[in-house]
């Protein structure tokens, strides 16, 4: 078999087993097997591909096939601009959480970032390489997603200015004494009602309790609030991701104390919210 051949092997395999965007994805198959880039695989089309290769390329096609995210098969997704590990028990980062990142960027000048709920740790890693004035505190319960945060901090060679905390509710005790500056958060906030028409690629492989925002989707915004007025100090952010059109009501469950400053409609229902105490 020529690689010419084996791509749209790989093609119609994707396409019977209902996966959109057939093409790229062969290519992108190709590329991994291969370790070259997409010019060089239309460059080679001719290139003979050996039986280990055969075989390399089908058991990642048998993953793929079973509506595994190609972000999982990989152990790599791309968010803004850069490379994360991620993997089983991790969100995969999402392109729309950019506009966090951004708005984040824009409104706040420095100090210690608390990024509730980090997964990979794509937000708040994301942060402090654009912002050498950010120092993080990187929150989760799920130690799998801890995992694959502490592989993205030490990629990205910060251990100096973040810290990993496995907890969902308390500060490392310095911290909660003299206050942060930030709070950001990609909660889960789909309805535990909806997680069950999420696609399998979602409902099968995520984590359920990255994406399970309680019965009406607010649960985590609830606690972010009063979690937020403790931890925040004086003129502190918060700075969150909604979806499935959530917004009006996360606004009016906003304490007196938080002033809107901003929120941007994403595509889809999501949007981006910032208060400032
Ligand atoms: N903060 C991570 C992200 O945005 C994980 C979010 C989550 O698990 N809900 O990708």
């Amino acid at each position: 078999m020529i690689l010419s051949q084996a791509r749209e092997y790989v093609i119609d395999r994707l396409k019977q087993a209902g996966i959109s965007g057939p093409s790229i994805e062969s290519d992108l198959l190709l590329c991994k097997v291969l370790g070259c880039d997409r010019s060089w695989l239309i460059a080679h089309k001719e290139r003979p591909i050996f039986d280990y290769e055969l075989q390399y390329l089908n058991a990642l096609l048998e993953r793929r096939c079973n509506k595994e995210p190609l972000a999982y098969i990989f152990n790599e997704a791309q968010f803004y601009g850069r490379n994360f590990y991620v993997g089983e028990g991790v969100l995969v980062p999402r392109p729309e959480t950019e506009s966090l990142v951004e708005i984040v960027l824009s409104l706040v000048d420095e100090g210690i970032v608390v990024d509730w709920g980090t997964g990979s740790g794509c937000i708040v890693i994301s942060l402090l390489l654009e912002n050498p004035k950010f120092r993080g505190i990187a929150l989760d319960v799920n130690p799998k997603a801890l995992y694959w945060a502490w592989k993205n901090v030490d990629k990205y060679d910060l251990f100096d200015r973040l810290i990993l905390w496995h907890e969902s509710g308390k500060l490392p005790a310095q911290f909660a004494k003299s206050g942060v500056d930030a709070v950001v958060s990609n909660p889960p906030y789909i309805p535990t009602n909806l997680v069950d028409t999420l696609m399998s690629e979602v409902k099968c492989f995520e984590p359920i309790s990255a994406l399970d925002g309680g019965n009406d989707g607010t649960l985590w915004y609830r606690f972010l609030f009063e979690k937020a007025s403790l931890w925040l100090k004086e003129g502190g952010w918060l700075i969150v991701e909604t979806g499935g059109w959530k917004e009006k009501e996360i606004l009016s469950l906003a304490p007196d104390r938080f002033s809107l400053c901003e929120m941007k409609k994403l595509s889809g229902g999501v949007c981006v919210i910032a208060w400032r105490l």
